[in-house]
């Protein structure tokens, strides 16, 4: 299928080729003609499957269909864009700018976090698209600084996230004041009840759409563990980037000290990396974004929430330094590499004591992950404490259980039948440091 068969118009097209796209995602097949259409849609999708594209691209061409008979110094929003994150908010309207560029349609966003005043300004001059996140929207509409009285189209994307971020008051405040008659389009990773609620009060007899199964994680993502001492990780992670010829990765961290502490070593190590994440400074964020995107630096440390709704094209490695303690944390943070068609590599840093959350993260995605060992890794020995908690556990009792019903295990032997390669020193394997009924860390 092409995208001349969509029904868009010239100026999509035209821009859609200049974004290098040739065919259509499964969710643009499947989304652009039910929005061109004018029906509402609930669609199951995840970042990395096209949808930013699947929605904008129809909402443009919708709204140039029946151009606003209002005078062009007087703009009111005609489609509002709700989305979680202040990232998320800046990439959507990017993408509304690039499809939109040879159409005369207008946009803006707002976020929490920056000066509200150029906001205020931009609000003023008047724009047809509004990009936003809840809570900063709602202070617009506070201090009577836009106007939602004629919104024609409204997005929420990423529906469920937004939930989870305990934006749901927000969100209804902000329906309230939408006009009854309009277009909704619902996106949403998973499908909660309280997301089904949401979607059962907004929608009006909508499409389904569902391009990627619940939780699925994306095929064209190589996934493997490494087991390693907590304290070996950093010298692990640097042995990795020159092992598997690693030029740029995403590297994630359950905690912002974390992140910050982990940046500070591999600059040390002469790696350069920055940090992303809640609390950076907008202004720190996007340059942060901005100087991976450009290639002049080599490692994005990010928490889950900052990484959420990130677009980097072709961004081939993804590194869980930490695993997440939420296991969909994992499907989503994996689903940053292997986007919309090209391959990528998604590797984990397992210690000890994260044994418990690589085993739910295996039974949610129902397979074991490949474990790989590095070639020449010599770490230093680590402490006796930290070994008590940290020692990886290859052969600990979870893993000889099914990852998922029916999965078939074999028999693995409760100690190891070979050396280990962690760690070089330390304890041993079958020492009680390695005692594979030590507590799970939750
Ligand atoms: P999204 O799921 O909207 O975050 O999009 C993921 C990535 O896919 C973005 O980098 C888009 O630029 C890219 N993309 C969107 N549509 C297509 C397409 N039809 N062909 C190739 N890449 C696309």
């Amino acid at each position: 299928m092409s995208f001349d068969s969509l029904g868009l118009r010239a100026e999509l097209l035209r821009a859609i080729g200049d974004a290098g796209y040739t065919i259509p995602t499964p969710v643009q097949a499947q989304a652009i003609p039910v929005i061109l259409a004018g029906r509402d849609i609930l669609a199951g999708a995840q970042t990395g499957t096209g949808k930013t594209a699947g929605f904008t691209l129809p909402l443009l061409q919708r709204l140039n269909a029946a151009p606003e008979r209002a005078p062009r110094t007087f703009r009111p929003v005609r489609a509002l864009i709700l989305t979680p994150t202040r990232e998320l908010a800046a990439q959507i309207e990017e993408s509304v700018k690039t499809y939109g560029k040879y159409l005369p349609t207008s946009s803006t966003c707002v976020f929490g976090g920056v000066n509200i005043n150029p906001q205020i300004q931009a609000l003023r001059r008047g724009v047809d698209i509004l990009v936003a996140t809840p809570g900063r929207l709602l202070d617009h509409l506070q201090q009577r600084t836009v106007d939602l009285s004629r919104v024609e189209i409204l997005v929420l994307d990423e529906a469920d996230r937004m939930l989870d971020m305990g934006f749901i008051r927000d969100i209804r405040r902000i329906l309230s004041l939408l006009p009854t008659r309009r277009q909704n389009l619902l996106f949403s990773a998973t499908f909660s009840n309280e997301i089904k609620v949401l979607a059962d009060d907004l929608l009006n007899n909508p499409t389904h759409v569902e391009v990627a199964r619940k939780n699925a994680e994306s095929d064209l993502v190589t996934q493997a563990v490494y087991l390693s001492h907590r304290e070996n990780k950093r010298d692990l992670l640097v042995h990795l980037l020159v092992e598997e010829k690693i030029d740029q990765a995403l590297v994630f961290m359950r905690t912002k000290h974390g992140a910050d502490k982990l940046v500070k070593q591999l600059q040390q190590d002469g790696v350069s990396a920055v940090p992303i994440h809640g609390n950076r400074s907008q202004a720190q964020r996007t340059r942060a974004l901005a100087d991976f995107k450009a290639g002049s630096v080599r490692i994005l440390v990010a928490t889950d929430l900052a990484a959420r709704g990130l677009d980097i094209d072709q961004l081939p490695h993804v590194i869980n330094y930490e695993l997440p303690n939420i296991p969909e944390d994992y499907v989503h943070r994996i689903g940053r590499t292997g986007r919309a068609g090209s391959t990528g590599e998604a590797l984990s840093l397992v210690s000890g004591d994260e044994q418990g959350y690589l085993n739910d993260i295996e039974k949610l995605i129902k397979k074991r992950i490949a474990r790989r060992e590095p070639t020449d890794f010599h770490p230093a020995p680590v402490s006796a404490q930290s070994a008590m908690s940290s020692a990886p556990r290859p052969y600990s009792r979870p893993d000889t259980r099914p990852a998922y019903p029916g999965q078939r295990t074999g028999n693995v032997p409760a100690r190891p039948q070979r050396p280990q390669p962690y760690p070089t020193s330390g304890p041993r394997q079958g020492s009680t440091a390695y005692d594979s009924s030590s507590r799970r860390p939750r």
